[in-house]
């Protein structure tokens, strides 16, 4: 059967280019269900030109005008919930109500950027010298760039695009190649609203597309969300190109679990958080550190709730998850499995057998694995996993559960369950992560305040969306004013203007 090649989105139209086709992926069943190919020289010439010419119409609109485009896409999204919805399910084999969940939040960043009228006031000071005004202004940058994963094909675009268009920004954006249906509907929203054509464009490929794309001129910003090596190497490329680059990379996220938890409610959110999305989340709880006095009624009520988790062929609209994103992750995930084992860790639940117990119908599935026993110098704990996994670590101090997960290379999320507040209070002052949840396992911040990890999750200097957001998407211009009246003038003066003497 003759599956269809997606092409890339520019100037509203849909562009193809027939070079070697990259096949996208039903993880379900293993089946192809469309192609993309790279982005040509040619294509790629013609997308920067067409932003550029995009963002010269575009920064003169009216802050109004801007807002009411954005509001129209809210509108636009809300409308194809369902739909987009269904295309994220079938293309990354996310289960209905958690792609729901994922483009919600997506939309709560239009909303933000929604009142682009009150997020970018500039600042101003009367007088800052005699009769002299001082302001500042936001001015957007020009054309900038997204490089997205494959775990988020609408969210994570969603924290990029609106906002940084709002600032008066184009916006060229190159979604996963694993699963690049859910980013191109999105677009295609987009220009169905009154926006200018080439404001939001949308190029297909793989990391050759994205090469040459950040060494461009053309280009003033990077924001890049994936892998740690990657984030790495784009923003040490974006540096040297002399561009700005938000980097946000992998992450090994801990829970804390002490004394006084409340056993039932932790497990029911660490098994949420570490499962939901078949764990392929940069927030997902991937280790469960426990205090030794409860780590047995702990491990008995977590083992009996995983045992029942639904995942598979399921109804995938029910609460359930699906399979890993593709056949080459589901192997890189079994053979973390199997090192653990190697590593002296032991498998309570494996994830591996529930397998053969499915129906897997060559899907890319695993079942839920539980893996205690391990410590921090297995290699299998200090890399990022990123499926269906939770690994289990024993500890009899706060102290040492801080330094512990202090220690680990990562520095996204992490939280703890307590009743106690004064502990977690010492906690959350001394861990070294950059989102801390307190009794709430996916500390994801809204888009009120920005989102960013630490150390190895996010090079760069400003956070993703939110205020932080605003501050990457623009440039600061301060303008110093004064209109002096007709015979006021004092003469040369030849030091540095002191304002205390003006
Ligand atoms: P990835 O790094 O493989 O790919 C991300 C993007 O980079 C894709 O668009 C891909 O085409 C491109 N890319 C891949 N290799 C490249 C290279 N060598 N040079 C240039 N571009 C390249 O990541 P993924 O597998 O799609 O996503 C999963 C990863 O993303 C996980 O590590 C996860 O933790 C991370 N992630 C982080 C966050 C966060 O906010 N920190 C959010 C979501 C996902």
């Amino acid at each position: 059967m003759m599956v269809e090649n997606l092409g890339h989105i520019v100037n509203g139209k849909s562009i193809h280019d027939y070079g070697t086709p990259i096949e996208v992926f039903d993880p379900s069943n293993g089946k192809v269900i469309s192609t993309i190919s790279n982005a040509s020289d040619k294509t790629i010439e013609n997308t920067l030109n067409n932003s550029t010419e995009a963002f010269n119409e575009w920064k003169t609109f009216s802050i109004a005008k801007r807002s009411s485009i954005l509001f129209e896409y809210k509108i636009l999204l809300e409308k194809n919930i369902q739909k987009l919805a269904e295309i994220i399910s079938k293309d990354l084999g996310k289960v209905h109500d958690d792609a729901v969940g994922e483009i919600r939040r997506g939309i709560e960043n239009v909303e933000y950027a929604c009142g682009i009228g009150e997020i970018l006031k500039g600042e101003f000071n009367k007088n800052i010298s005699t009769s002299v005004d001082s302001w500042s202004e936001f001015s957007p940058l020009g054309p900038v760039l997204g490089i997205t994963p494959f775990n988020f094909p609408a969210m994570v675009p969603l924290w990029m695009f609106p906002l940084a268009i709002a600032a008066g920004n184009s916006f060229i954006l190159k979604p996963s190649e694993k699963d690049p249906l859910g980013s191109m509907f999105i677009v295609e929203l987009f220009n169905q609203t009154k926006a200018p054509r080439g404001l939001l464009n949308l190029l297909n490929g793989d990391k050759s597309v994205v090469n040459k794309l950040i060494k461009d001129d053309r280009i003033k910003a990077v924001s890049f969300v994936g892998s740690t090596p990657v984030a790495k190497n784009i923003y040490e490329t974006s540096a040297i190109s002399g561009k700005r680059c938000q980097a946000l990379g992998g992450a090994k996220n801990h829970a804390l679990i002490l004394p006084d938890a409340d056993i039932d409610y932790t497990t029911d959110q660490l098994i949420s958080a570490a499962y939901g999305s078949s764990g392929q989340r940069c927030m997902a709880l991937s280790v469960a550190v426990v205090f030794s006095d409860i780590k047995d009624e702990f491990i008995q009520d977590l083992e009996r709730k995983v045992q029942k988790l639904k995942f598979g062929l399921d109804d995938l609209h029910s609460n359930s998850f699906g399979p890993l994103v593709s056949k080459e992750h589901l192997e890189s995930v079994k053979n973390y499995i199997d090192m653990s084992e190697g590593e002296g860790a032991r498998v309570l639940v494996d994830g591996r057998d529930l397998l053969k117990r499915n129906n897997s119908n060559d899907g890319y599935f695993l079942g839920p694995t539980i893996i205690d026993n391990v410590s921090s110098d297995m290699k299998s704990y200090q890399n990022e996993i990123f499926g269906p996994v939770l690994q289990v670590m024993e500890v009899n101090k706060l102290s040492d559960a801080i330094k512990l997960i202090n220690n680990n290379r990562f520095g996204n999320g992490c939280c703890i369950f307590t009743r106690n507040g004064e502990q977690a209070r010492t906690f959350s002052e001394n861990v070294e992560i950059g989102m801390v949840g307190v009794n709430i396992p996916l500390p994801v911040p809204t888009s009120f305040h920005s989102f960013g990890g630490w150390k190895n999750s996010l090079f760069g200097d400003l956070n993703i969306y939110g205020p932080d957001g605003v501050r990457f998407y623009t440039q600061r211009k301060t303008i110093t004013q004064r209109w002096p009246s007709s015979g006021s003038s004092k003469g040369v003066d030849l030091s540095m203007p002191n304002n205390l003497k003006q």
